[in-house]
């Protein structure tokens, strides 16, 4: 601002209107701009201002921001196992293991509008695969369920209290092998990412661990 008030009387002359920018959150902007703009107003300029919005100064993706994505994630084959296309793109809490942590880690510091593809390794994503998770039960323990069928999931008790997904394997009579692996354990996860949205996420979102709103929880 000081500067363009220096400017020598010629060259400050050539515009025939002046269109000022202003940067939101700056305290100091709007009374120095107000006299500006009052000052080449009474040189006969045409002269307004317009507040910048986000979009000119894009919120960066940090711990507890809303952030929005659109995403697709192929394994290494190539295969698709996920996308947002097509659909509403996937809103999520950042810092709050929403979504991977390979994920997050990748998207921190990035804003409205860039894209990446990112590779993340099992151990940044849902594990290594654990042979330790998988056991052969009884089919007696399935006790209430009509007919039991290879890729059934079951909500099972984990060891250190948690409740785990396990996957029926395989059946073979009554032996009934179970999985308790994230069905993505041990693959590499290859994502396409663009970021449509970053906003603060609002005191009760944080205390709850996600958000809520159009593509959060509802509750
Ligand atoms: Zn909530």
């Amino acid at each position: 601002m000081a500067q363009m008030l220096s400017m020598p009387a010629g060259e400050f002359r050539d515009p025939v209107a002046f269109l000022i920018l202003v940067e939101p959150r700056d305290p100091a902007t709007a009374p120095s701009v107000r006299v500006l703009v009052a000052f080449l107003r009474g040189l006969g300029y045409t002269c307004s201002f317009i507040i910048l919005s986000q979009r000119f100064t894009p919120m960066q993706i940090a711990a507890n921001k809303a952030v929005s994505i659109d995403y697709t994630l192929t394994n290494d084959a190539g295969e698709v196992i996920d996308s947002s296309a097509g659909g509403a793109p996937l809103v999520y809490l950042h810092g709050a293991g929403n979504i991977i942590i390979g994920l997050e880690k990748a998207l921190t510091g990035k804003q409205p509008g860039d894209e990446l593809d990112v590779t993340i390794e099992p151990e940044e994503a849902y594990g290594e695969y654990s042979a330790e998770l998988v056991a052969v039960l009884d089919r007696s323990l399935f006790e209430g369920v009509d007919e039991l069928e290879v890729g059934m999931q079951f909500h099972a008790s984990a060891p250190n209290g948690g409740m785990q997904i396990v996957t029926i394997r395989d059946i073979d009579g009554d032996d009934i092998t179970v999985d308790g692996n994230h069905p993505l354990a041990g693959q590499r996860l290859n994502f396409k990412v663009k970021v449509v949205a970053v906003r603060d996420a609002n005191p009760e979102e944080i205390a709850h661990g996600h958000i809520h709103g159009e593509g959060g929880h509802h509750h």
